[in-house]
């Protein structure tokens, strides 16, 4: 779906495209944003803009480039992720997480000549995880893109501040996205559970009043099976997205070629269920 789908949040994502477009892209961004804003899966967008050599500043998508990094197997990409602390209740990142990402950091890509890096949840980084990630943000090695996503940059140190590119995510203002990624998320669950068609057809009768909201449907499905296929990890997963990407692309171009918004995307159900594992 690339960096312009992220367009809801403001115009970050079109300042990163650009950014890579006429290559000056920085060694480390802060990308901003509320709780119910999605940072991980921007910057996921953004590493594909940025690697993807089909598509540069947007990201096809469908290059084996753009998949690994979708599945989480591309190598030179590292994810750093919070864990729960149960005694705080808190999110916090492990002080050996970061140690583990500095020396990771220090070694020659291998996939391509960026390391990249992603810490989401950076505000639970300790000070002293902060203050020792600073060498690494001082003088990183060649070609390297640090991503730090925070709810709350206060959070950060201000020597850490001070070294990065900022984007702030807006929370969107139109909150009429939210219940439309909801309807896909429910559709799509409502295929893989294999549910009667009708009651699916009932619920896109209800919600999808015209042309207007079966292409927001549509943006929703590629959004929703991404989101889904990220958690998991499989290679019929793979072949499930090329697949269903495919199809919500066709069925774009059906409605373009007006054919009636509901046929086309009822057509598109029984596509998603006819796919074979
Ligand atoms: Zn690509």
């Amino acid at each position: 779906m690339g960096l312009r789908a992220y367009g809801k949040y403001g115009d970050a994502g079109d300042k990163l495209s650009q950014a890579i477009r006429t290559g000056r892209i920085s060694h480390a961004y802060i990308i901003e944003g509320d709780h119910n804003v999605d940072k991980l899966g921007f910057a996921m967008e953004f590493v594909k803009a940025l690697l993807c050599p089909e598509d540069p500043g947007e990201g096809c998508g469908l290059c084996s480039t753009c998949r690994r990094v979708e599945n989480g197997n591309y190598e030179d990409l590292y994810l750093v992720q919070p864990d729960r602390d149960d005694k705080k209740a808190t999110l916090s990142i492990k002080d050996a997480d970061i140690e583990e990402l500095q020396a990771n950091l220090k070694m020659k890509p291998t996939g391509g000549d960026r390391n990249i890096a992603i810490i989401d949840g950076c505000d639970g980084m300790t000070p002293r995880a902060q203050n020792r990630f600073l060498k690494t943000l001082e003088e990183p090695a060649p070609g390297t893109v640090i991503l730090l996503l925070s709810e709350n940059m206060e959070n950060l140190l201000p020597t850490i501040r001070s070294r990065c590119v900022h984007y702030r995510l807006n929370t969107p203002a139109d909150a009429g996205e939210l219940p439309m990624l909801q309807l896909a998320e429910d559709l799509l669950d409502m295929v893989w559970r294999n549910e009667f068609f009708y009651d699916m057809k009932e619920r896109l009768d209800q919600e999808i009043t015209d042309r207007k909201s079966a292409y927001a449907f549509l943006d929703a499905m590629e959004t929703a099976m991404g989101n889904a296929l990220r958690k998991g990890n499989s290679t019929s997963g793979d072949d499930y997205l090329i697949y269903g990407v495919q199809w919500i692309e066709k069925t774009r171009a059906n409605i373009r070629r007006n054919v009636g918004f509901k046929y086309a995307i009822r057509y598109l159900i029984l596509k998603l269920e006819e796919y074979k594992w």
